[in-house]
């Protein structure tokens, strides 16, 4: 029996649709400008160039419906994203195989300190401070792909005090979720209790004090998260 030095943190796990059990979470990797009106609007091309990726802490999943607002910023971002939870990973993973390992899906916010992180950007240093914050990536229960079928199709919005802010479609990512998971594991082993977050559609933008979002996909319901 491992003696800790002290006690060791809790497993960050996410509640799972139906069920009286809960998904742990290993890692949180996270797909950047996935798709192409989101791209410009970031003032980049749209055309398909490999994906990039950046990562969350798996303590940073927050499935309380509240987003505390984060220190040393006045411009924190809201970004609607697919989240895609693994039960199982591997090495080199063909993109025909991909879809086999997804446990199911979930509504997430990657939310984002655009101040900061548009600072790092300029200096070429890491994101994490950007985006890698407590609280930094609400999230709704697990829904298993045995009951919602494959996500390949459907709307996905944000409406921040009933106001549409984001909408998008799942047929819209440049990057597919095979392909995604496929590319990922060309670089990193993925393991069960991985989560992807798949990327924001355009119209993303600040949120203050006391707002309300409301994000949807089609096939996932709702989730409500207030900027406390
Ligand atoms: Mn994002």
């Amino acid at each position: 029996m491992t003696r800790y030095a002290f006690t060791p943190p809790a497993v960050p796990a996410v509640p799972i649709a139906g069920s009286d059990a809960v998904f742990p979470v290993r890692r949180v990797y996270c797909v950047g400008r996935n798709y192409a009106a989101h791209a410009i609007e970031m003032g980049h091309d749209p055309d398909r160039e490999a994906p990039f990726f950046f990562q969350k802490n798996p303590d940073n999943l927050n499935t309380t419906g509240a987003f505390p607002y984060p220190p040393r910023t006045s411009d924190v971002h809201h970004e609607v994203e697919l989240a895609v939870m693994l039960k199982s990973g591997g090495r080199d993973i063909s993109t025909d195989q991909a879809q086999a390992h997804v446990f199911g899906y979930a509504l997430a916010l990657d939310m984002t300190r655009r101040d900061l992180q548009g600072e790092m950007k300029k200096a070429g240093r890491p994101w994490e401070i950007g985006k890698a914050f407590e609280a930094s990536a609400p999230i709704g229960p697990v829904h298993p792909v045995a009951e919602t079928g494959v996500l390949t199709e459907g709307a996905v919005t944000l409406h921040v005090n009933g106001e549409l802010r984001q909408e998008g479609d799942l047929n819209q990512l440049i990057w597919k979720v095979p392909e995604m998971i496929a590319f990922l594991s060309e670089y990193f082993e993925l393991a069960p209790g991985d989560v992807i977050l798949s990327g924001t559609p355009s119209g993303v933008g600040p949120v203050q004090r006391g707002d309300e979002m409301e994000v949807a996909i089609a096939g996932l319901g709702s989730m409500t998260v207030t900027v406390t």
